[in-house]
């Protein structure tokens, strides 16, 4: 059977929350629910989350949840019809007073933002599609010229990327969403409008004082601070994501593709998951076959081994949520068939550095193991997860099974590429009943008799990342 290595994250949203719209797209091949509480309250999130579990159950599988909190992003009021035209060089007010919005009168839901704004800033609108220019600030309200016009919905977001913003990354919302998540159980948390390693670390303290144990953070690198401090978030953050809709804003679009590169190599070098998300397959949300550019974007990242690719509003209030995924999975099996007969793994330089670990020189050897010996997996026993990352980040060819006695582990192995999370007993001699795990394997039909395998793992067993035997079996 062919393991597909590359993840993938789909969105919830009005178009696909309910319980058939959820098992069928895991049924067609999604690895990871994304919750964005722009699109539920919380009575109706908590609804999903036990749909999805009770799905993983039915299903004999795992399904990771990732609650994406909204951080400070500035979002404009409601509309009295829902949404109106805004023409190009039209004189807006924008104001933070509370009011409903009319064609000449936008409601600002970001209580500073006439103190933050200055004259000849650049204000952005629904991801860009519409723009203008600060022309002045009177008390509460911003007079802005329309640069590029169109239609405005209720609750769209602005991006103000000349201006310097006070808002915390962690809003009260965040901290209210935050503790209901934890509360419901999901396995990841994503810190939009990261800035720095330090907000990555408060939000683990959060996280960590709401109970929230083994609770990973995904940083979403989304603002121009964050690219110049990449190191050190990737370093302090468990997975990081291209978060391409704001930062396509908040830097020259143009640089968003060599950023992507830039955090990819990041994720590799400090062996942490990274997302490639946004507007992948944008023109599903209305039409049932995405354009060839689209399908490029998807293979491009398969191609670069990201990790997971993710869908937003294509599952979230998209028509054609099933096809999207459908489209994404059959994008990433083509392509990885493509490199797995022309792709060797990344070469150790571009890791490593100076004096390699045992778990460095391990992990990097299993993969050489793979390629010298044909092998057709790897099979791994993670306890932090750290052990099934740094297998992955030479870039395999090959899946990583990887057996953990946490439900939890099993579920977050779900955004490692290539990683088949399956769980096991506590058990300190896993060692000794290898075989029984590659006759599970061959009657999954994940291996068949003949295949090589490469067997990694930490003796003594139970110490996270630690990583000193390679073994081979050939599965009989
Ligand atoms: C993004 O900006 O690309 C992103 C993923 O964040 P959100 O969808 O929450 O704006």
């Amino acid at each position: 059977m062919t393991v597909r290595l590359t993840k993938i994250i789909a969105t919830l949203g009005p178009a696909s929350g309910s319980k058939t719209m959820i098992r069928n797209l895991v049924a067609k091949g999604v690895n990871i629910f994304r919750l964005n509480l722009s699109h539920g309250d919380h009575e109706t999130v908590r609804q999903w989350i036990h749909w999805i579990r009770e799905i993983e159950k039915e299903r004999h599988t795992f399904t990771g949840i990732l609650l994406d909190l909204q951080g400070p992003k500035i979002r404009v009021g409601k509309f009295e019809k829902g949404s109106v035209h805004l023409k190009r060089g039209q004189r807006v007010v924008f104001t933070t007073a509370k009011t409903i919005g009319s064609p000449s009168l936008v409601h600002v839901q970001y209580a500073r933002f006439h103190q933050e704004v200055g004259v000849g800033n650049r204000i952005y609108l629904d991801d860009g599609k519409l723009s203008g220019v600060v022309k002045g600030v009177s008390g509460q309200s911003v007079e802005v010229e329309m640069l590029v016009g169109g239609t405005l919905s209720d609750h769209k977001g602005l991006n103000l990327p000349d201006a310097q913003l006070s808002a915390d990354p962690i809003t009260a919302k965040d901290k209210a969403d935050l503790k209901f998540g934890l509360q419901e159980g999901v396995d990841m948390v994503a810190l939009s409008f990261t800035g720095a390693a330090k907000d990555v670390r408060r939000l683990r303290a959060m996280i960590k004082k709401g109970g929230g144990k083994g609770v990973e953070v995904i940083a979403k690198i989304e603002r121009k601070q964050a690219v110049e401090n990449l190191e050190e978030i990737a370093e302090a953050a468990d997975s990081i994501m291209v978060a391409r809709g704001d930062l396509g804003i908040e830097i020259p679009l143009t640089e968003v593709p060599v950023v992507q590169q830039k955090i990819l190599r990041q994720g590799a070098k400090h062996s942490k998951p990274v997302i490639v998300a946004t507007q992948m397959l944008e023109s599903m949300i209305e039409n049932s076959r995405p354009t060839r550019a689209e399908v490029s974007d998807v293979a491009g990242a398969v191609m670069d081994c990201a990790d997971a690719i993710m869908l937003s509003g294509e599952t979230a209030v998209g028509k054609h949520a099933i096809a999207a995924v459908g489209v994404m999975v059959e994008t990433a099996l083509t392509t990885e068939a493509y490199l797995a007969g022309t792709r060797t793994i990344e070469p150790w330089s571009r890791f490593f550095q100076g004096d390699p670990s045992i778990n460095e020189g391990i992990t990097y050897s299993a993969n050489r193991m793979v390629e010298l010996l044909h092998a057709k997996a790897m099979v791994v026993f993670t306890v932090s997860g750290g052990t099934a990352k740094m297998v992955a980040c030479p870039k395999p060819m090959v899946p990583i099974f990887a057996f953990t006695s946490s439900l939890q582990r099993a579920r977050l192995l779900n955004l490692v590429r290539g990683a088949i999370p399956f769980m096991v007993e506590e058990d300190r001699h896993l060692l000794l009943h290898m075989d029984q795990m590659i006759v599970m394997l061959k009657n999954k039909r994940l291996v068949k008799k003949g295949d090589r395998v490469v067997i990694t793992t930490g003796i003594p067993v139970g110490i996270p990342n630690w990583t000193n035997v390679i073994r081979v079996e050939v599965v009989t």
